[in-house]
Order: C-alpha cells, then sequence, then structure tokens
C-alpha cells in the first residue's frame, strides 16, 4: 500500500482542490482528509459517514473541592494561569502538563480524559475515506492526524485498497510532520506569490529533513512568470521534479460552488479552456502514478539536499 501526501506551505494554493481531483481520478484509493484544523474536504465529497469515535487528546485537570485545602500552590504553579481564584480548573486554559497533581500536598487534583473531537469512517462517490472533526478551541491537531491515518490503513486494509490519498495541512507544524511521516510520495502544491515562494521553502526543508520522495506542482503559475521561474530553478537545484504547472482558471470556484471536483464539473462543460485545465491535472495525476509505481514500499530516498543558497 502506497501514501500520498498533498500538502502546501500555506492555505490557498488550490491543495484540497488538486486532491479533491485525484480522488476522482484514482481508480483503487482511500480518501484521508488529514487537514483537521480546517477540514473541507467533505464540502466537495459529501462523504456518509459509516462509522464514528470520540478522539481523546490533551487530558485535563480537575480539582476535588472535598480535599482541596486551597493553598494555591496550583495556581501558582499553572504557567498557563488555569487555575481561578476559586480553585477551579479552565478546561479551555488547561494544557494537560499535570504540573499542579504532582504539586499539590492534598492529592486533590487528577487529570481526567477530554472527548476534543470525533473521527470518522465514511463512503464518498469516490471510495472510502477517513476523516476528522477537532473540537473549538482543541490542540494536538498532530496527534489526530495521527488518528486518521491510522484509521486510513484501517480502511485500506478493510477494501482492499493499494493507496491512500492524504490532504495534508499547510504550513510545516507537527499536524504537517505528522501528515508526511512514513508517506511514499509527497506533492506540494505552490503558488508563485512572495509568501508562496517563502513557504515552499520551509515546507521542502521539512521533507528534505525527513527524507521524503517530493514533487511540486505550482498552481496559478501565470500570476507572476518571474517567481514562477525562481520555483523552478530552486527545485531545480534540489533535484526535485516540478510535475505540473497549472494556469489560473475560474473553473476552480465553479466547480467548488457546484460541490464537484474539477474533472467531474469539466464533463459538463463545452468550453475548451476548461477541457485543457483538467486535461493538465490528469496529466499530473498520471506522472504521479508513475513516480508512486516505482517506488518500492520501503524504499524511501536517502538523498540529503542542500538548502542554504535559495
Ligand atoms: S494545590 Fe491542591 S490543595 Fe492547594 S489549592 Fe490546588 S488543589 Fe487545592
Ligand atoms: S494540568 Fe497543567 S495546565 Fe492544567 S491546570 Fe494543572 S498545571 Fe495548569
Amino acid at each position: 500500500m502506497k501514501q500520498l501526501t498533498v500538502i502546501s506551505g500555506k492555505g490557498g494554493t488550490g491543495k484540497t482542490t488538486l486532491t479533491a481531483a485525484f480522488a476522482s481520478l484514482a481508480k483503487n484509493a482511500i480518501i484521508a482528509d488529514c487537514d483537521v484544523d480546517a477540514s473541507d474536504m467533505h464540502l466537495i465529497l459529501k462523504p456518509k459517514v459509516l462509522e464514528k469515535e470520540d478522539y481523546y487528546g490533551l487530558e485535563v485537570a480537575r480539582i476535588d473541592p472535598e480535599l482541596c485545602i486551597e493553598c494555591g500552590r496550583c495556581k501558582e504553579f499553572c504557567r498557563y494561569g488555569a487555575v481561578s481564584g476559586n480553585f477551579k480548573v479552565d478546561p479551555y486554559g488547561c494544557d494537560g502538563c499535570a504540573v499542579c497533581t504532582v504539586i499539590c500536598p492534598k492529592g486533590a487534583v487528577s487529570m481526567e480524559k477530554r472527548i476534543s473531537g470525533q473521527v470518522f469512517s465514511s463512503e464518498t462517490r469516490f471510495g472510502p475515506m477517513a476523516h476528522a472533526s477537532l473540537g473549538i478551541g482543541e490542540e494536538t491537531s498532530g496527534k489526530l492526524v495521527s488518528a486518521v491515518r491510522s484509521n486510513a490503513k484501517k480502511l485500506a486494509e478493510q477494501y482492499h485498497k493499494d493507496l491512500i490519498i492524504i490532504d495534508g495541512p499547510p504550513g510545516t507544524g507537527c499536524s504537517a510532520i505528522s501528515a508526511i511521516t512514513g508517506a511514499d510520495l509527497v506533492l506540494v502544491v505552490s503558488e508563485p506569490t512572495v509568501s508562496g515562494v517563502h513557504d515552499l521553502k520551509r515546507v521542502l526543508e521539512l521533507t528534505v529533513h525527513f527524507v521524503i520522495p517530493t514533487v511540486v506542482c505550482i498552481n496559478k503559475y501565470d500570476i507572476n512568470e518571474e517567481n514562477t521561474q525562481l520555483i523552478e530553478n530552486f527545485c531545480a537545484k534540489l533535484g526535485i521534479s516540478v510535475i505540473g504547472k497549472l494556469p489560473y482558471n475560474d473553473i476552480v470556484t465553479k466547480a467548488m460552488l457546484q460541490e464537484k471536483t474539477l474533472i467531474e464539473y469539466v464533463k459538463s462543460s463545452k468550453c475548451l479552456n476548461e477541457s485543457e485545465f483538467a486535461d493538465q491535472i490528469c496529466q499530473i495525476w498520471t506522472r504521479m502514478e508513475k513516480i508512486l509505481m516505482n517506488i518500492q514500499d520501503k524504499q524511501k530516498g536517502t538523498k540529503t539536499l542542500e538548502m542554504k543558497n535559495f
């Protein structure tokens, strides 16, 4: 079973739009929405939830008023300011560090599990999907990404799928690390804006650090051809393939408004320009399938790359 993770240095590059298009082109895949802080794949794929499990993130401290002598030590030592003046713990402020359980002289504090979200196993018109929702203000999205990925693997085994397509989070935080760890191939979707170029560099530093085979797709390449060239030069220097360059096209918005993938939308379009755009995405997908086929399951890249001179 292979795992492809699609990430981006920043939000708004078209990562999820492309991932949803790939989901409609893949023949035997599981879809995993690991952009758990701002998941939106469900808006296009409309999953029908088959199973739902509670997700437990950080534990939360609870003070037993029967045992508490109001000495104030927990309030003094809590660096998150989560203990109130009347010695109650604010569950949204508590970071689950458990310091208060150690310093309480009366053993009045205990750590309790708290439900931080849900993990779903669903079906979509393109096959099974693993996804999740994270509660408002909840953290530990990296741990939740792991839970979604592990759910996706179970679904892949259950339904005999040979590929997991992961829509990863933007950025380089722990949820992005969690989404790329152990992936066979990472596709970074970039755009040629100043921040896009900067964030591409950061995200490639991450995939290079973890030695994961990586390719790049430049979306809206024609909005700034100078920066596009900069990205291409940078990738060439690192030996990373730019496997596609897509022009700006309002088909993305039109497809989204109809809650369709680009590939589905184009089937009912008579516009030549839109069909050509979809063809380019199909070509990118075909290239990625070939790369995935040539990657042995256990063979992650071994090349270290120089990132200093960008
Ligand atoms: S440290 Fe223990 S006894 Fe002291 S205020 Fe906190 S909970 Fe109460
Ligand atoms: S567990 Fe940590 S963050 Fe939570 S109340 Fe205790 S000391 Fe504060």
